[in-house]
This record gives C-alpha cells, structure tokens and sequence, in this order.
C-alpha cells in the first residue's frame, strides 16, 4: 500500500524555505530549483507546491501548471547551456528510483554522446549550482 504525503520531506523544505536552494522560477502553483547531485550540467528539479508524494496521488489540477514550467524550463536549460536536447526523469515509489517523496520532474540538459551521470550520484559544489542557477535565470527571463 502507498503511504501518506509526509511534510517533513526535504522538497516540502525546500517550498517552506526551511532549507536553502538555488531557486531559477516560482510561481503561485510551482518551484524550480537546481538539483543538488545533478547528472548533468543544469540539471533542474521543476515542483509543485501542492502537496503529493508522486504521480500516484497527485491531483490532476496539479499537471497543467507543473507541465507548463517542466516546458518553460526545458526551453531555457536548452537555451543557458546550448544543449542539443532535454531529457525529464519522473520516478514514483521505492522500486522506481523515487527518493524524494514530493512530486517532482527532472530537467536534464542533454549533449550528443554525453551519458547521463548516475541517479543521486556526487554533490555538486554550491558556487557551480549557483553559477548555473544563473545562466537558467538569464534564459527565463529573456
Ligand atoms: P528522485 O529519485 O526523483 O526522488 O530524486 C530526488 C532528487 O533530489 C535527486 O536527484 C537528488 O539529487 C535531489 N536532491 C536531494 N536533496 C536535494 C536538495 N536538498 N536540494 C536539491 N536537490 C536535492
């Protein structure tokens, strides 16, 4: 059986502003914030404030705000590093590689020939997610 949503979890955190990241976006429904052990440059976490663990017991009402700034950022990642695509990762429950129990979608710049580095793998130094937080801002904005 699934459990329940816990607002202890660190992204819930996060959108409470308990703990520190290096936001790019926020809006009424939604956060992007750097991913701290990226697998690859740029690596971005787009989540809704509304509470769900994952997909499984998400609202509906909660997808078309989410996926509208999965596509904002999809295009600025794209554009602040000059990748030649995007890849989301979306994980729900244990046995799929979710560790983070609060819905949320990973944007990951891509580069031909370039393997993804592994799933919650090395923490990235603060002043390179800074930097990089950086570049995604200046590609929002514009
Ligand atoms: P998932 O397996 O989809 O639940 O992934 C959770 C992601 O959150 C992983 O890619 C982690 O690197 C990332 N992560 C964990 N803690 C933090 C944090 N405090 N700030 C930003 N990203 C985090």
């Amino acid at each position: 059986m699934t459990q329940a949503y816990d607002p202890g979890n660190i992204f819930a955190k996060i959108l409470r502003g308990e703990i520190p990241s290096h936001r790019v976006y926020e809006d009424d429904a939604v956060v992007a914030f750097m991913d701290v052990m990226p697998q690859g440059i740029g690596h971005t976490l787009v989540v809704p404030k509304a509470p769900s663990r994952n997909i499984l017991d998400a609202d509906p009402a909660t997808f078309g705000p989410l996926f509208a700034v999965v596509q904002k950022v999809a295009v600025a990642v794209k554009k602040a590093f000059n990748a030649d695509g995007v890849t989301l990762l979306q994980f729900n429950e244990p046995a799929s590689g979710q560790t983070v129990y609060h819905l949320h979608v990973h944007v990951v710049p891509r580069f031909e020939g370039v393997p993804l580095k592994p799933h919650s793998g090395q923490m990235e130094k603060p002043e390179v997610l800074a930097e990089n937080a950086g570049k995604i801002r200046a590609a929002l904005g514009s």
